[in-house]
């Protein structure tokens, strides 16, 4: 495997966020039962016409501009053809020849991965394999749900980079409010191109595709598998075919699907039902101003502005979700090192799918817990327990306050810190003989804590224990 360089190429499918399909005006929403958000334009009934969704236009613009492409000022859809039953109309609407965007690139820890393109087209219904007499079904709901497909320069050298570039690519275009991007709906697929090469030899060796993964995991297997073949091949004096293949998760291996189908055995031609789309340079800027901060943008102002480490800021935008909630956060309680303290542990502790990142506290329930601590009014062990109560069962924070909070206060407190001075004389004067003082002053407030079970004004108890101690 040494004496081999790897070559990947991706062509990556995100399905858009649209209230509406990408040529008629039928919803574009996940599930539902079969067949229920089609019509004609989207089943593919002969004679039906379609309308383009200018949202559509606009995110896959959006997308470009976060990844540095050059945004065409005229593009032009093209029929795509070809024959499977989840395309009834016998083509897709897809671009070729000028699509929304070209070039761009996507910057890696160690390397700059350049893009070859964005386009806008037309997904396809899903046929749904029975295992019953009934043979195989089709539902159109997904048919004409708007997909941006983006095509990589074969700039990518191995599993981990690939990973590397999708997990970016997914993060952009969360951020941007362009896709969801949720794998497991299929809401982003991808191609995997595989080639290898003698190391160092300029020359591209023959590929391969595997289509339609939906997993980075899966992604990241295949690679490795399909390099590793092709090298044993290659060893063995044999050659590799230009195919399509495809990968079997559950058995771990690719197999041949078919011969690899060149963009001739398409028969693209403009499609005659669709004007092309000019773009002013004006809505161009217009789409540019309304970008939100990136995640790389957001980490920067994460470590400069609020001080947290890079491995603070790497975590906290990671996922959208996540640096949303952190800001929200800060709006009522402003302190980010503590905020973020408090979510790297308490907060991703409790989280049990990192996917869907589900935070069963709200921003303002934590940033009015963190102020509770910050005035002494509870303490931390106690926020604790606050929080999983507010996590496990929604319960409110204002009945948890006045439960844990420091009630004991007033003169009943201050009889309490007297008692527990005056049983102490060997601590008592410890503390006017150490050199730490501090470390016995908090033996005491522990001690306070400790028989109120933390429900004490911590501030108050501080107050009486110097004023005895003194
Ligand atoms: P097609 O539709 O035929 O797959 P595209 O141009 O849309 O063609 O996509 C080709 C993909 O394959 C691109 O991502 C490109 O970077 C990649 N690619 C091209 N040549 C190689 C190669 N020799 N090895 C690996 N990937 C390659
Ligand atoms: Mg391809
Ligand atoms: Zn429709």
């Amino acid at each position: 495997m040494q004496d081999y360089d790897i070559v990947i190429g991706l062509e990556v499918h995100s399905e858009l966020k649209t209230n509406s399909k990408v040529f008629c005006s039928c919803a574009n929403s996940f599930g539902g039962e079969p067949n229920t958000h089609c019509c004609p334009v989207c089943v593919g009934l002969p004679g039906a016409l379609p309308i383009l969704n200018k949202k559509a236009v606009e995110l896959v613009i959006k997308a470009g501009l976060t990844m540095d492409c050059e945004i065409n000022d005229l593009a032009v859809f093209e029929r795509k053809n070809y024959f499977y039953p989840d395309l009834a109309k016998a083509y897709q609407i897809s671009q070729l020849v000028r699509p929304i965007c070209i070039g761009g690139h996507i910057d890696l820890k160690d390397k700059k991965v350049r893009l070859n393109r964005i386009h806008l087209e037309e997904d396809a219904g899903k046929l749904v394999h029975s295992t019953a007499a009934i043979g195989t079904l089709i539902d159109y709901n997904r048919g004409g749900v708007p997909l941006m497909e983006l095509v990589t320069e074969p700039d990518i050298s191995s599993a981990d980079e690939a990973v590397e570039f999708l997990t970016k690519l997914r993060q952009k275009l969360i951020y941007a409010g362009v896709a969801e991007c949720k794998m497991e709906q299929g809401g982003m697929r991808c191609d995997v191109n595989v080639s290898v090469k003698k190391k160092g030899s300029s020359e591209f060796g023959q590929r391969t595709e595997m289509k339609n993964l939906n997993s980075f995991k899966s992604v990241h297997r295949a690679i490795e598998y399909e390099a590793k073949r092709q090298i044993e091949v290659l060893e063995n004096g044999g050659q590799i075919v230009q195919e399509t293949r495809k990968w079997d998760d559950n058995h771990g291996k690719s197999v041949t699907m078919r011969k690899k189908e060149t963009s001739s055995d398409y028969r693209y031609f403009p499609d005659p039902d669709m004007l092309a789309v000019e773009i002013p340079r004006e809505d161009v800027e217009r789409i540019r101003s309304t970008l939100p901060l990136m995640p790389d943008q957001l980490k920067a102002k994460f470590m400069g502005e609020y001080g947290l480490s890079e491995y603070e800021s790497d975590i906290l935008t990671k996922d959208k979700v996540l640096s949303d909630y952190f800001l929200e956060t800060l709006k009522h309680f402003d302190n980010p090192k503590e905020v973020t303290n408090w979510i790297l542990t308490e907060i991703l502790n409790r989280v049990k799918d990192e996917e869907s990142f589900d935070i069963k506290i709200t921003p303002c329930d934590l940033g009015k817990l963190l102020s509770l601590v910050a005035e002494k009014k509870v303490t931390r062990t106690n926020a604790k327990e606050m929080l999983t109560r507010i996590w496990e069962n929604g319960e409110k924070i204002t009945a948890l306050e006045k439960e844990y909070g420091g009630n004991v206060d007033g003169d009943a407190l201050k009889a309490l810190v007297e008692r527990i001075v005056s049983s102490n004389p060997k601590a008592v004067e410890d503390y006017r003989t150490s050199d730490t003082p501090e470390k016995v002053f908090r033996w005491f407030t522990g001690q306070v804590m400790k028989e109120t079970r933390g429900k004490a004004n911590a501030a108050k108890a501080e107050e009486f224990i110097r004023e005895l101690l003194k």
